[in-house]
């Protein structure tokens, strides 16, 4: 199948943000303090087509931090260095069942980061990026998901800063795995790429390409360029399907249908394989730290394009 025509998708994209404009559901996190200031009536919408085409609506220009939506793409091109097996061994791919940030997992689970879409499995993954250099791994890190998106991305230093005050307990989760000796370089050094990679400056158009390259087999639709392998695009929507939304990523498998990764920001991309790419931002979250808005709005247009995975017909 495909996505149905592009007057069609924009029908659907205007409708649905009309639709939830006045939805206030939620709370704008506010654990890093800079993020409390977002605006929560923001709210944009973008549909990226394998084919190349990208719709939006809404506040889709507004530049936003990407936060955990980075974990996705940060995971693929570490699994595209280091292959299938070896992240699977390195950081798993199972689901905790407990929030993002749980240092109970990692004790829990022996040590074990369980997921990439975590922040265990997430710090684990960034300190297997290459490079000589801190300054070298957080260039790779940098220009991979500048390549995703399609033009070059830049730190967004008010949410880095912000981040970094206050970041005992991302500290706390690599130091504990560095004890268990599953991380593979200084917790320090990790938190801190780790950090910069979720304060990387982003609009909603940028995710739905980002999420329309790993609909695409690797291949940006935009600049054309190869970023990943196929075979990384599967590896990251399974992990994806896995803990993307966390501890909700049940009922939003059930309901949706399709791969998807939020942030704490308000962001949420979510990948139809093969068709495209749906990004939303709006900064009111569930309790899971989940745009409330992203997952009504992306429920509905999985509905209304037909996109869910689990649907025969
Ligand atoms: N940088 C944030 C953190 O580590 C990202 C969390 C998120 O988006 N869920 O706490």
């Amino acid at each position: 199948g495909r996505l149905p025509a592009d007057r069609a998708v924009r029908a659907a994209l205007a409708r649905v943000h009309r639709r939830f404009q006045a939805d206030r559901g939620g709370r704008v996190a506010d654990y890093i303090p800079v993020l409390a200031e977002a605006d929560p009536e923001l709210f944009g919408i973008a549909l990226a087509h394998v084919g190349g085409s990208v719709h939006a609506v809404g506040d889709a220009d507004h530049l936003f931090s990407i936060q955990s939506v980075s974990k996705a793409f940060v995971f693929a091109l570490v699994d595209q260095e280091l292959g299938h097996h070896a992240v699977r061994r390195r950081v798993g791919v199972n689901s905790t069942g407990l929030p993002f940030n749980s240092v109970l997992a990692v004790e829990l689970n022996h040590g074990s980061p369980m997921n990439p879409m975590v922040n265990a499995g997430a710090l684990a993954t960034t300190a297997l990026a290459p490079g000589g250099s801190a300054e070298e791994r957080w260039e790779f890190v940098r220009r991979g998901l500048s390549r995703f998106a399609g033009r070059e991305l830049a730190l967004d230093e008010r949410v880095y800063a912000s981040e970094t005050a206050t970041n005992q307990r991302n500290e706390s989760i690599a130091r504990l795995l560095d004890s268990y000796g599953a991380l593979a370089r200084d917790p320090v050094a990790t938190t801190d790429l780790y950090t910069r990679q979720c304060s990387l400056a982003v609009c909603v158009r940028d995710l739905a390409v980002m999420g329309a390259t790993l609909a695409n087999g690797g291949v940006n639709p935009l600049t054309g360029e190869r970023v990943v392998d196929a075979e990384v695009c599967r590896d990251t929507l399974a992990a994806l399907a896995t803990a993307g939304l966390y501890e909700r990523s049940g009922d939003w498998l059930y309901e949706v249908g399709m791969p998807g990764k939020s942030g704490v920001s308000g962001g949420i991309v979510t990948v139809a394989p093969g068709k495209g790419s749906i990004a939303v931002f709006s900064p009111r979250l569930d309790g899971a730290g989940n745009s409330v808005r992203g997952q009504r709005v992306t429920h509905y247009l999985s509905g209304a394009l037909g996109l869910n995975l689990f649907a025969s017909t």
